[in-house]
């Protein structure tokens, strides 16, 4: 496993392949954003070109993926699920990483960008808080003051979370703009970002304009470039198909960049699919219709008048109606197959997960997991499936 994260090669090759969209995904992407933010998002693209070709920069990013967040995660032979479902099931543990999930990975890699550009202060938004506590986290980790904006009502909802980031020394600011929650705190900190451009906006998923998109898939690959070498060491060969859930699609392109070469491999994403019907749903790629929404182009849940509306679903992490260009791309292209998975299934696959294997997903992973159960039942394949998260804050909840 050592090797894994020392390897040179760790971290080198996925950003080749991500250099040459550039910005753009097919048609998808782009930045369309007010004139202000021009410059300072120009110079974030510069930046993270910059530093990321530095040894150095990658030395103090792997060093503290393997030392401060626990990396490489497990991937682990799910004996009994397995046997459940007849198919051979390995899950790859971003739950185990420090803060209990995937989303550790973006936000160091982050924030240690903002520190090499000398950052005064790091702004974030935040739906149910796990990203506002990963990113309080790495805000802390490099000593740079953190403002984390939420929406009034999942403010409320999420006090545990509140708490967290206080303890850790960020501020957070919340909004009753809107519905008083995820979009609206990003517009919120968008809004404070054309007033501040020169603080650093961290974003927690594969969305927004461009450089977003291209550094949180830089960051999260690798998942998927450590998943690849695991299970070859494991099994000896590549799996006849991998499996995530996509929010706004980041543990999706971490695991999925790893991969997408393989042309062997089949590739599945689980939305979250709320009731499965339009206007109750998150599952943004089986929904929606491409739009410009929060800076980009891609896919998106939109009314009857074509304006981007509400999403639903059980998972505070899935209930977006955005999704990142690339994963639009991926789906024109036909690459990556996507699903929406409902509420109930992914309920019923957080309490199997639990049953089978002593692991209690978070309900977002849940999705995934509901995704290959259903698809792999009796097919004999070899398949992995992330594990974003732990399902500790999902525990209490009443499903
Ligand atoms: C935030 C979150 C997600 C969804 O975000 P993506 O960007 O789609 O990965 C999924 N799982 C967990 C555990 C999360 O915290």
């Amino acid at each position: 496993m050592e090797a894994i994260v020392t390897n040179k090669q760790v971290l080198v090759s996925p950003i080749e392949s991500m250099l040459k969209y550039n910005g753009r995904y097919g048609e998808y992407g782009g930045a369309y954003i007010p004139d202000v933010l021009a410059k300072p998002l120009e110079r974030l693209a510069a930046e993270f070109d910059k530093h990321t070709a530095t040894s150095e920069f990658r030395k103090e990013f792997i060093y503290l993926l393997k030392q401060y967040v626990g990396r490489p995660s497990p991937l682990y032979r799910a004996s009994r699920l397995t046997d459940y479902v007849g198919s051979t099931i390995y899950l790859k543990r971003e739950d185990l990483n420090h803060t209990g999930a995937h989303k550790i990975n973006n936000t160091i890699g982050q924030a240690l960008l903002a520190k090499r550009m000398g950052a005064r202060e790091i702004i974030a938004e935040t739906g149910a808080g796990q990203h506002g506590v990963a990113t309080a986290t790495a805000a802390a980790l490099m000593g740079i003051p953190c403002k984390v904006f939420m929406g009034a009502k999942d403010a409320e909802r999420q006090a545990l979370n509140v708490r967290r980031m206080r303890l850790l020394g960020a501020q957070v600011i919340t909004t009753t703009m809107g519905t008083a929650t995820l979009k609206d705190a990003v517009d919120a900190a968008l809004m404070y970002y054309a007033e501040h451009p020169e603080s650093f906006y961290l974003l927690g998923s594969q969305v927004g304009p461009h450089p977003y998109p291209k550094m949180v898939g830089y960051f999260q690959s690798v998942i998927g470039q450590e998943a690849r070498e695991q299970i070859l060491l494991q099994e000896g060969r590549l799996p006849d198909s991998i499996f995530a859930c996509a929010g706004g699609g980041s543990n999706a392109i971490g695991l999925f960049s790893g991969f997408l070469d393989d042309t062997e491999v089949q590739i599945y994403g689980a939305e979250g699919g709320g009731q499965a019907v339009q206007g109750n749903t998150a599952a943004t790629l089986s929904f929606g219709k491409p739009t410009v929404f929060q800076g980009t182009y891609s896919y998106c849940l939109v009314d009857e008048n074509g304006n981007p509306c509400e999403s639903h679903s059980v998972a505070a992490g899935l209930d977006y109606p955005g999704i990142s260009p690339q994963h639009a791309y991926l789906k024109d292209t036909g690459r990556v197959k996507y699903f929406p998975v409902t509420d109930s299934e992914a309920i019923k696959a957080f309490e199997l997960l639990s049953q089978l294997e002593g692991i209690i997903p978070a309900i977002e992973s849940s999705h995934a997991v509901a995704l290959a159960t259903k698809l792999l039942k009796g097919k004999g394949q070899l398949a992995i499936v992330n594990l974003s998260g732990r399902g500790d804050k999902d525990v209490e909840r009443d499903f």
